[in-house]
């Protein structure tokens, strides 16, 4: 028999993949199975083995509280570690207390572990802090929606209209009129700041301010849905000087990152950095090459090379994927030269310590033979291209036409990504993006395949594109289409500066 598994109830943070805990994450590594939660940002789950069995849990799923508790039960007493990751503070509403008392109950180990709670990250990321000494020092919270087996409100507002310091809502935003009112005719005056706040902390956060009087009207305008937080009190006025978060440059901008799993990671980070509500919806993933008896033929000749050619920075992880299998000691890669297409590539070569001798800056077969031809004349030298299956066909002409022995070796094989778990492919073709960003032809291509480029346009005519350099710019002229920018250097970095700069020339209107 297995032993019983332990249930892990934790705090996901209110939306922000960096507000996890270190504790949180490193117990979703570990994790065998995961159950989380509507509210919850599916990209967490990245922190999850890939082997690990995720199951969602909306509130319009079909699975009730005794359901859930008896899931967390089953999977622990089959041996698993359970991780069930809750919104913001597992107990702070949301019924974790109920859970983690049914593990009790049922002789469970369990363990919960702390989030960072909406209820004062929210305010925050909307310029609002909860207390200051200027203006208040206690504040209040409660929801504004009443547990479904509750007659009547149990809320008094008689005496939540008359306490002192910041109130702070909690799922009010549908009863924001009733709330509002029932305040109001017990006296709190009708200038009293207010703000709601909907879907805090996160790429997609809307936030609206106004005055007791004012804000249901401003709410309903706009609007605004759950999940939604609402603050009342003077502190509201010091967002003004305080609204970090939506002052970020790409703040307000849902840009989708094309690029393969394993890099769109990277480069989301820097645009959530930015503000900007990412979609990863990468189009393509790294495949094994049709021929790999080519790689292992090229890896016991290596030394005859005077020089080994990288195209991208896939070229490079894969070909020292395969390079590592076979050897164990980096003089084995022998004394050719290395040669680096684009500053990416180049990057991926010094992570390992590799000296890069040439980086043509374009992948443009003409710029690359240029450069070498300017290096030394390449007459009878043996060159080995490591670079994808069905690449770009013109580089081994142009080298072998300036007299060298070229061996074209792929060493992966771009394919189709379909995998979606955060559903964000559903999410585009509902709501559309503000940018589309492609970092290769083949990003292009796959894209097209899943999206049908120029209809998703026609649907989104508002819709940027960008693109990473001129090889992908080509990719979309074969299907008509101009991008909006083509970054300057070739490179995610570079494209990063070319959207930040597009930021700042067409300053986004207030929502
Ligand atoms: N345990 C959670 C709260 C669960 S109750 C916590 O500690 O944050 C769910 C309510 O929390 C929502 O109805 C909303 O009022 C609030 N909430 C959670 N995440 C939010 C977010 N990102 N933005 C605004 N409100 C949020």
């Amino acid at each position: 028999m297995n032993k019983t598994g332990t249930v892990y109830l934790v705090g996901a943070g209110p939306g922000d993949s960096g507000l996890l805990t270190l504790r949180g994450a490193e117990l979703l590594r570990r994790a065998s199975v995961v159950i989380y939660d509507r509210l919850v940002n599916p990209e967490l789950l990245r922190h999850a083995p890939r082997t690990a069995e995720l199951i969602s849990r909306g509130k319009r799923q079909e699975v009730s509280q005794a359901q859930l508790n008896e899931l967390m039960i089953s999977k622990a007493r089959a041996g698993n570690c359970v991780v069930r990751l809750k919104g913001g503070d597992p107990y702070i509403f949301g019924r974790g207390a109920e859970e983690a008392e049914a593990l009790a109950e049922a002789k469970i180990p369990f363990e919960v572990v702390p989030g960072v709670s909406s209820i004062s990250a929210v305010p925050n990321y909307a310029g609002i802090p909860l207390t200051h000494r200027d203006h208040c020092s206690n504040f209040t919270v409660f929801t504004g929606h009443e547990g479904d087996n509750k007659t009547g409100s149990s809320l008094d507002f008689d005496q939540l209209a008359r306490i002192s310091g910041t109130k702070v809502i909690l799922m009010g935003v549908t009863h924001l009129r009733e709330l509002t009112q029932a305040l109001r005719a017990r006296g709190l005056a009708d200038q009293t700041p207010v703000a709601v706040v909907e879907r805090g902390t996160t790429g997609g956060q809307r936030s609206i301010a106004g005055t007791l009087g004012t804000i249901e009207q401003l709410a309903q305008k706009q609007n605004l849905q759950p999940p939604a937080i609402t603050i009342i009190g003077d502190v509201v006025k010091l967002r003004k000087h305080l609204n970090w978060f939506e002052a970020r440059p790409l703040f307000g901008q849902r840009i989708v990152v094309t690029r393969a799993r394993e890099q769109a990671g990277e480069f989301a980070h820097r645009l959530t950095e930015q503000g900007a509500e990412v979609l990863e919806i990468p189009s393509i993933k790294v495949g094994l090459p049709t021929q790999l008896q080519h790689v292992a033929d090229v890896m016991l000749e290596l030394n005859s090379y005077d020089w080994l050619v990288f195209t991208s920075p896939n070229g490079v992880a894969t070909f020292f994927d395969y390079f590592f299998k076979a050897f164990k000691d980096m003089r084995d890669l022998g004394g050719a030269r290395i040669a680096a297409v684009g500053p990416g590539t180049a990057a991926k070569l010094r992570e390992l310590h590799l000296q890069v001798d040439l980086m043509p800056e374009e992948a443009l077969a003409t710029k690359v033979a240029a450069a070498f031809k300017k290096f030394e004349t390449i007459e009878n030298l043996k060159i080995c291209l490591l670079r994808a299956e069905v690449a770009n066909p013109e580089l081994p002409n142009v080298l072998e036409a300036l007299g060298a022995i070229v061996d074209d070796i792929a060493v992966y094989k771009t394919v189709a990504e379909t995998d979606d778990p955060a559903g964000a492919g559903a999410k585009l073709r509902e709501a559309g993006a503000d940018w589309l960003t492609f970092t290769s032809a083949s990003t292009v291509e796959h894209f097209h395949k899943r999206f049908d480029l120029p209809a998703l346009l026609k649907k989104f005519p508002q819709t940027k594109l960008a693109s990473i350099g001129p090889e992908t710019s080509k990719a979309l002229a074969a299907l008509k289409i101009d991008p909006t920018l083509e970054a300057k250097e070739h490179t995610v970095e570079g494209m990063l500066a070319s959207l930040l700069k597009a930021a700042r020339e067409s300053p986004r209107l207030v929502r």
